[in-house]
């Protein structure tokens, strides 16, 4: 399966498991559970949460679908901007340890950034790291200004990925901010990677799809794979959409499929700003 390398070696699979909504509703609990430990069983190792998921929701469910085999997951969570303070994070880590049923967050993100200065989050990081209690930590939804203040702060330069929404029709970050992580070595992981659906119903992408014998999701999930150093963590809570979705590990592009593909959704030609959802 294609990997991509985190900052300091380790490698973890490029499809990941999105979770937003994951485990709001008791009727698709039993689906979701078997969504989430079919694509365990497949390879696809990262799970992406946060506490903000269902105010916990979403971390208890996976605390269920990865019991007795946490060791083959590779979890994501985030911390609320608000509780991102050198008490506060360490507070919510436990929090969201207890949900998950682990003594460990792979990798911890903040989710956005607020009103706490950066040198507590990452001193809160740095501690709960030290702690055992997270192996890495990260950011999300940070633009170019945000991330050259961080690379100032203690511990800021030891962050391992930058969770931001990227998808086709969301392709701003390609101007400035891509490249300074990609200068850095700081992967990205690409949140909504097919808008929550609504890329599906573009007529371009569609008919692009149909004409390689794939589905709109796989061709938009295979355009962000084609990318070296980002991480695709698709949602899905179904079993069969997840296959589709695993699938596009198979769909490699070619040249002509990407200049088409170019051409319906042109990439940037100046400076945008952060789109977030
Ligand atoms: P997404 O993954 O782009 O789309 C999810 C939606 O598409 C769901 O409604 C899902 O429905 C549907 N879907 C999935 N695969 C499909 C397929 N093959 N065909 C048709 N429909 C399909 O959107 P997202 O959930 O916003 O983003 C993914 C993950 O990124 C989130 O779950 C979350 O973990 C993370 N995220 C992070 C942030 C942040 O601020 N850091 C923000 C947003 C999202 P079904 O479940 O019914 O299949």
């Amino acid at each position: 399966m294609k990997q991509v390398t985190l900052p300091g070696g380790e490698r973890v699979p490029a499809l990941g498991m999105g979770t937003w909504n994951i485990g709001d509703h008791r009727h698709t609990r039993a689906e979701e559970i078997a969504t989430l430990q079919l694509g365990l069983d497949l390879g696809l190792r990262l799970i992406d949460t946060a506490e903000m998921y269902g105010e916990g929701l979403s971390e208890s469910l996976i605390g269920e679908a990865i019991k007795g085999r946490r060791d083959e997951a590779f979890l994501v969570s985030k911390v609320y901007p608000h509780n991102a303070s050198r008490k506060g994070a360490v507070a919510a880590c436990e929090r969201s340890l207890r949900r998950l049923g682990t003594d460990r967050i792979d990798l911890y993100l903040l989710h956005w950034r607020g009103d706490v200065p950066f040198e507590e989050t990452m001193e809160a990081f740095m501690a709960l790291r030290q702690a055992g209690k997270i192996r890495h930590f990260g950011v999300s939804n940070l633009g170019l200004a945000d991330m050259d203040e961080l690379w100032e702060v203690p511990g800021g330069d030891e962050v391992a990925a930058n969770q931001l929404l990227y998808n086709l029709s969301r392709r701003g970050i390609e101007f400035d901010l891509l490249p300074w992580l990609r200068e850095r070595d700081v992967p990205v992981m690409a949140y909504s990677p097919i808008e929550q659906g609504r890329l599906l119903r573009n007529p371009g992408l569609q008919h692009l799809a149909q004409s390689i014998g794939s589905s709109p999701a796989q061709v938009a999930l295979a355009w962000l794979l084609s990318r070296d150093d980002v991480i695709a963590i698709p949602k899905t809570g179904n079993r069969e959409r997840l296959r589709e979705n695993f699938a596009a590990l198979d769909l490699v592009l070619t040249a002509e499929q990407l200049a088409a593909l170019d051409k319906l959704f042109p990439p940037p030609r100046h400076a945008q700003p952060l789109s977030m959802l």
